[in-house]
């Protein structure tokens, strides 16, 4: 397991940087972006109000701070590696970096925390994902596939975008785009049902965020409350590429089963080979 940590991820693949800028990586985003403005005319529901809980995040934290210190002082700086920052291409991004505020989510692969860049003061979601659990091919390859939907999607108003990733001895970091609304997740179990028209509205962004998705040649393939976030205004993005399928063209269709229990689509549950459908 070392050896393929070893070559397959400290080697750089996952640190390997952007392929453009964020700055120019913005500067798509004007068309989709009225794109948004125009679908809050429609009832768009009111800007969420999400406390996430207290409990434990101070504990958690520290222990983080304290896995972090250790592991920064036993790496030199050069393994701490990083990807996009549109001021200056080779400056590295690391995790001293950045100020740990509070645990904001978890899931069923990682951890996120609300981080400060202390550089800009700018708050970012910060996905830790536990290098223990990749233990194999597939496992390399669906952090790596993260990785390129994080990059791809940082495009996209209504998919959370990336800021900049790197790694430590035991873990990966996704620095993300924080979304301050929590997910529908959260919501639901709060509202228990949802007025017709907010239901439209989130579907219609969802739909959209799919469909780029899809223009990429990606299947999402893990669409539930979770992974659906809200930001300050009420608009929804996706977030949690890990189950993402890449690379597929119209016609081609895959077969591996995945996803989460409660939500799998008909086709998957039939054993059927199946493409953007699901
Ligand atoms: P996993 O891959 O383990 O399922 P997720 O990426 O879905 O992890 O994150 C777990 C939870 O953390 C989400 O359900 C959400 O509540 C929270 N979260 C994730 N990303 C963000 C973000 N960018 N902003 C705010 N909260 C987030
Ligand atoms: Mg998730």
């Amino acid at each position: 397991q070392q050896e393929l940590q070893q070559s397959s991820i400290t080697n750089g693949k996952i640190n390997q940087p952007l392929k453009q800028p964020l700055s120019q990586i913005n500067d798509n985003k004007k068309p989709l972006n009225e794109l948004r403005s125009s679908l809050t005319k429609h009832n768009k529901p009111q800007a969420p109000l999400f406390t996430p809980k207290q409990n434990e995040t101070e504990i958690e934290i520290k222990e983080m701070k304290e896995i972090i210190s250790n592991e920064i002082n036993q790496l030199s700086n050069s393994s701490n590696i990083t990807s996009n920052n549109s001021n200056n291409n080779n400056r590295q991004i690391c995790l001293d970096q950045f100020e740990l505020i509070k645990v904001i989510g978890r899931g069923s692969y990682a951890k996120v925390f609300l981080a400060e860049y202390k550089k800009t003061k700018k708050c970012y979601a910060m996905k830790v994902i536990k290098k223990s659990i990749v233990n194999d091919d597939e496992d390399i390859d669906w952090v790596q596939t993260e990785k390129h939907v994080f990059e791809q999607a940082t495009n996209h108003p209504f998919l959370v975008g990336l800021h900049s990733c790197f790694q430590t001895e035991s873990r990966l970091f996704f620095v993300i785009e924080y979304l301050c609304g929590g997910d529908l997740m959260y919501h639901m179990q709060r509202k228990r049902r949802l007025p017709e028209d907010h239901a439209r509205f989130y579907s219609a962004e969802i739909s959209i965020a799919l469909g780029y998705l899809h223009s990429k040649g990606i299947i999402y393939r893990d669409l539930k409350l979770d992974n659906v976030l809200l930001d300050i205004e009420g608009h929804i993005k996706l977030t949690d590429y890990g189950m993402c399928k890449e690379g597929l063209n119209r016609y081609e269709k895959t077969g591996t089963f995945c996803g989460t229990p409660n939500y799998i689509a008909p086709e998957m549950l039939r054993g059927e080979d199946y493409n953007f459908s699901i």
